[in-house]
């Protein structure tokens, strides 16, 4: 892990940089560390950790609500990394209304979904299969998916994560 998480003043989380930048915040005294990580750098005189979580010391104000990039990733820990048809691990993404027939690559049309349903559901909509989904799929919401739209989140993140929308620690 080579990634810090950034916490605005209010612990809100704003995003992800890399770990030796965090720790330049936290030198020059705009941030401060409130996890380390696992990594710890030498230096003549002393050691310091690499912080894994950091707060900044001032609050910064985020201009507009981002929406939030859907990747293979926040998809499927939306969908809690299960297949929405019949809850199997999700190993793949499935176009509710097929692209075919003019579904989109959006948030509301796209599902996580094991192998085999999507394999058997191919290019059909879900009436002629007969197939219900768990939730209607909806882009998510929360302060917390400016992270996980970003790559894998530290376990040691998801605590302060968790207060700002709803995250699954699946792979
Ligand atoms: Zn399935």
């Amino acid at each position: 892990m080579s990634r810090t998480l950034v916490l605005n003043a209010t612990y809100e989380p704003l995003g992800v940089v890399p770990e030796r930048r965090a720790l330049i915040l936290v030198l020059n005294s705009r941030a401060t560390s409130l996890e380390d990580s696992d990594v710890v750098l030498h230096f003549t005189g002393g050691e310091i950790a690499l912080p894994s979580v950091i707060k900044l010391n001032r609050f910064v104000r985020v201009p507009y609500r981002h929406a939030v990039p859907l990747s293979r990733r926040a998809l499927f820990a939306r969908d809690g990394g299960r297949c929405v048809y019949c809850t199997a691990p999700a190993t793949s993404i499935d176009h509710v209304i097929p692209r075919s027939r003019g579904g989109g690559h959006t948030w509301e049309n796209v599902v996580s979904a094991c192998h085999r349903c999507n394999h058997l559901k191919a290019d059909r909509p879900l009436k002629d299969l007969g197939w219900r989904m768990r939730s209607i799929p909806r882009e998510p919401v929360g302060a917390a998916w400016r992270v996980l739209g970003t790559g894998r989140a530290d376990a040691q993140w998801l605590p302060y994560l968790q207060p700002f929308g709803v995250i699954e620690a699946s792979a």
